[in-house]
């Protein structure tokens, strides 16, 4: 837990921000900006102390109160905005679950997985059921900005995961400083800190009529994408524009270069040669992971209206190759939405058996989480508080962190020396473990 709980000045230097920006609009005096803390990698928040007033005096200021790095409390959480008939360990609180695909072809080729984010705002923002929505884009270089698109082409511009630090600090901000029914697209450590801002501010919970959660395993901080670009003889400041995922599925990395120039690299999934594979893993798994996502135990997105993901099972592996997308729907909002887009025909829907879905993620990250706090609680290390949530400590899971130990390492030119050995070492550890 955090030593200071007056300001998320602590919950930085804790390592346990990863970047959302939720704390931004919580700020009743604005004295907080999020910049790209270069070091890091990864965005910050700054605190300006001449108007900070520490919430007037309070123990525990409201950046603090709505940081999802510090707390969630599922139980309250859930209870109060999901209404899902089942419960699941690994999908949360849910109603059902579809495989799904945006009905228009280039939608569906040019999103991360079956376009179905970008064809449901679209639809929605077309049939005037919301104004706008936050989203991450990406416009020049390697860094993400969080905006409200208003129109088709910006919902469009948007699509596809961005695999780097992303906040949605600036689009929140404009979203309680203006009047209109939006939507919030964020993984799902965002919706936590989303639904915790809700809960303090009232108006921005009228505001907000639809939460889309995104599956996230982890978020690797800018170095990572840095590094994977160096590895494969690219110079990052000059990359003009990038796009981690499109291009059909599981999809392909794709660079416009400043030169004009247009380039595409394997992802790690499509990837056949061992050390490329291992470097892919390396920037966007294990070594250059975000600190607090080792402590992460949502995975699917729970305190989302509809959850989105990537159908990672034998049905689709090596057979789809246009998109598809996987969906867990949690509330009467994200199933009204779903059918009312199926039945106009901007989307194609079909039921999906919720055990399938639950079996087709790394569920052992998720079972595992309780675990990796332990572990990491045992070195000294702060870690989040989970509430309502209840998980075995398994010493297998603990082992984790050998795996991950780069990720708690400052990257400068001397450890990125020792990087090649970790990889190596971690593919031994890893056959050694398939054997036994
Ligand atoms: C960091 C990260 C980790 C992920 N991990 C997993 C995983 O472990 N398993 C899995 O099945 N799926 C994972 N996903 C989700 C998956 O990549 C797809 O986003 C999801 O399947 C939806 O695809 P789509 O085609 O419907 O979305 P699209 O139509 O392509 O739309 C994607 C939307 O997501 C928004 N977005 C993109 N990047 C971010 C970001 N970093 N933060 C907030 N919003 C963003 C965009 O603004 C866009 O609106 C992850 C996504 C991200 C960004
Ligand atoms: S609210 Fe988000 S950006 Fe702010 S300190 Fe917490 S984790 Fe970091
Ligand atoms: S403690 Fe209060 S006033 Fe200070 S930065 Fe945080 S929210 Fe703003
Ligand atoms: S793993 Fe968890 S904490 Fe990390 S980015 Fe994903 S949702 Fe957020």
């Amino acid at each position: 837990m955090l030593r200071d709980h007056r300001t998320v000045t602590s919950v930085v230097s804790s390592d346990l921000c990863m970047s959302c920006g939720i704390c931004q609009p919580s700020c009743h005096v604005d004295a907080i900006t999020i910049i790209n803390d270069k070091k890091r990698g990864m965005f910050t928040p700054v605190i300006d102390e001449s108007i900070c007033d520490y919430c007037e005096e309070a123990k525990v200021g409201k950046c603090v109160v709505v940081c999802p790095g510090v707390e969630v409390n599922f139980a309250k959480l859930s209870q109060k905005f999901i209404e899902g008939q089942n419960n699941s360990p690994i999908l949360g609180t849910y109603d059902k679950c579809y495989y799904s695909h945006a009905t228009d072809h280039d939608i569906r080729f040019e999103s991360s997985s079956g376009g179905l984010v970008t064809s449901l705002l679209i639809f929605a923002l077309e049939q005037n059921l919301i104004d706008g929505v936050a989203v991450i884009t990406m416009d020049s270089g390697l860094e993400p900005r969080g905006i409200i698109a208003r129109t088709s082409s910006e919902v469009r511009a948007a699509a596809g995961s961005k695999y780097c630090p992303a906040h949605l600090g600036d689009a929140l901000s404009e979203i309680a400083n203006s009047e209109g029914r939006y939507a919030v697209v964020g993984l799902p450590c965002h919706l936590h800190g989303v639904r915790k801002l809700e809960k303090i501010n009232p108006q921005l919970k009228l505001k907000i009529l639809y939460h889309f959660g995104l599956y996230c395993a982890n978020t690797n901080s800018f170095h990572g994408t840095e590094y994977f670009l160096r590895e494969n003889e690219i110079i990052p400041e000059d990359v003009s524009h990038l796009r981690y995922r499109g291009m059909g599925w599981p999809g392909l990395f794709s660079l416009t270069m400043k030169n004009g120039e247009k380039k595409t690299i394997k992802r790690g999934t499509t990837e056949t040669d061992k050390k490329r594979r291992a470097k892919f893993s390396s920037a966007f798994h294990y070594d250059f992971q975000l600190p607090r996502c080792f402590t992460c135990n949502d995975l699917t997105a729970e305190l989302a209206d509809i959850s989105f993901a990537d159908p990672w099972n034998k049905k689709f592996i090596g057979k789809e190759n246009v998109g598809k997308s996987m969906l867990v729907v949690r509330n009467k909002i994200g199933d009204e939405l779903l059918k009312l887009a199926a039945n106009m025909g901007a989307i194609v829907l079909e039921e999906a058996d919720p055990e399938e879905v639950a079996r087709s993620q790394n569920v052992d990250f998720k079972q595992g989480a309780q675990s990796r706090l332990r572990a990491l609680h045992f070195l000294g290390k702060a870690t989040p508080h989970y509430i309502g949530k209840i998980q075995k400590v398994n010493v297998r899971y603990m082992w984790n962190l050998v795996f991950h130990v780069m990720s708690f390492v400052p990257k400068n030119k001397t450890t990125l020396k020792f990087l090649p050995f970790v990889q190596l070492s971690r593919r031994i550890m890893l056959k050694l473990g398939n054997l036994f």
